[in-house]
């Protein structure tokens, strides 16, 4: 480890990957320093819910380049530190281990960390998070002695964490506090189709479900969730996905302009000179969201923001503008999304949901702002168009799938 960088990455993950990937392809012939507290090489986050959780794919399968890529192309890969700190107006940062190095460009990648319960026995050590690979290694590890699994939290990876473990043969509750799953990235229809795949799979759907705490037994083992019902569901081991908290600490000391996230700019730099904030943790002002500040979760963002934030330390002219896009797996069925749907006042549904082949079209004053594909992806490839051009689409044309979404007519 050097005691400067010309470009210091805080954090290993998607994005300060990605951004060190896109300097050296853009040519930059400076000193990168790429800092993670992990103590992996950069790996590929979405497979830990899916294909790694299940053990389909090994850890090698999913490192985001080869062991070898990083010093090849004279990127110093510096693992298991982290950043405590950071001086702006001296251009450093200071490790928890006290040492200091200096930058003349900073670019923060940090992610977050999962947001934990805080009930009585939440302490228990059998309540996983789902975020790093230490976190489903633990997970793993554990599952022999497993039968009954509750997930607290019916999004994404709650979901997907819930398929794969219903696949290996445990029984598995999910609890959810709102009244359908996916609420707060999928309209009704896309909830009640995931919610009726879980329950068919054997999957206990608890809607409206709050968790009151755990019951533990004297070796600090949670047997049991306690529901703000008064009912308990037996558990081995509970898994949280409710979100996370963006990792923003020692910025936001430093001074940052701060909400959700770090907020960003069109070029990914924040309120601080020469520092960039890129991926889970920057909050940035999202045309597809009506301009509104957000962050989003998803590769598609940290890999694009990178790119972005490179391009900027370079010199070239590049704003932050893609389209979103997402993807989940949870047994056979890929859904596959572009676009915002939060803000949505109708949808329409294209194909027919028993079939397990059909489109979420959402739509803002007749305009098309996003589509969920389910086993679609036809229509997730054609829908892209569509969302990036806002297009006013025939919504009788479009519930047609005889009809491919590029041949409706535009009202
Ligand atoms: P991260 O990948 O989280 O990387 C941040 C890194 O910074 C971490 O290694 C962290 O330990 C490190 N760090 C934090 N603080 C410090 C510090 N102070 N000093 C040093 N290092 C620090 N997205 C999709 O698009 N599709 C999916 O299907 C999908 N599935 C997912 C499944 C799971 C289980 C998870 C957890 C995420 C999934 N995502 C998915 C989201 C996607 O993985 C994230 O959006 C992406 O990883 C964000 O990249 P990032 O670099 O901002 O953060």
């Amino acid at each position: 480890m050097n005691a400067y960088y010309d470009i210091l990455i805080v954090g290993a993950g998607h994005a300060g990957a990605q951004a060190a990937i896109a300097l050296r392809q853009q040519k930059f012939e400076g000193t990168i320093g790429l800092l993670g507290n992990e103590k992996y090489p950069p790996y590929e986050r979405p497979p830990l819910s899916k294909e790694y959780l299940a053990g389909d794919k090994p850890f090698e399968r999913i490192l985001l380049r080869p062991e070898s890529f990083w010093a090849e192309r004279n990127i110093d890969l510096v693992t298991g530190c982290r950043v405590s700190k950071v001086d702006p107006m001296d251009k450093s940062v200071t490790l928890s281990s006290d040492e200091q190095i200096s930058f003349d460009k900073l670019i923060w990648a940090t992610g977050g960390s999962p947001r934990m319960l805080d009930c009585p026995g939440s302490q228990a050590r059998n309540i996983h998070a789902v975020r790093s690979r230490a976190d489903v290694d633990k997970i793993i590890a554990a599952l022999p002695k497993v039968e009954n699994v509750v997930v607290v939290g019916g999004g994404y990876i709650g979901l997907e964490a819930s398929a794969v473990l219903t696949k290996l043969g445990k029984k598995v509750t999910v609890v959810e506090s709102l009244d359908r799953v996916l609420s707060r990235v999928a309209g009704e229809p896309l909830s009640r189709f995931y919610e009726d795949e879980h329950r068919s799979h054997g999957v206990g759907v608890e809607l409206n479900a709050t968790v009151e705490g755990f019951e533990t037994n004297d070796d600090g083992i949670a047997t049991a969730v306690k529901l703000g019902d008064g009912r308990t569901l037996p558990a081995d081991m509970i898994i949280v996905g409710i979100g996370i908290i963006p990792e923003t600490g020692p910025l936001v000391a430093a001074g940052a302009v701060a909400g959700n996230g770090v907020d960003v700019d069109q070029h990914c730099r924040t309120s601080l000179d020469d520092v960039y904030a890129i991926g889970d943790c920057a909050a940035h002002s999202n045309r597809y969201a009506g301009g509104a500040l957000i962050r989003l979760e998803s590769v598609q963002n940290a890999n694009d923001q990178a790119k972005v934030a490179a391009l900027d330390i370079i010199g070239e002219d590049c704003s932050y503008d893609s389209v979103p896009w997402f993807w989940s797996n949870q047994f056979d069925l890929k859904l596959q999304t572009v676009g915002i749907s939060a803000g949505f006042d109708d949808a329409v549904v294209r194909g027919d949901p028993k079939n397990r082949s059909f489109s979420v079209i959402y739509f803002r004053d007749d305009k098309v702002i996003a589509l969920d594909c389910v086993n679609a992806t036809k229509d997730y490839v054609q829908g892209r168009k569509v969302v990036v051009g806002a297009l006013a689409l025939d919504k009788e044309e479009l519930v047609n799938t005889d009809i491919p979404i590029k041949e409706v007519g535009v009202i």
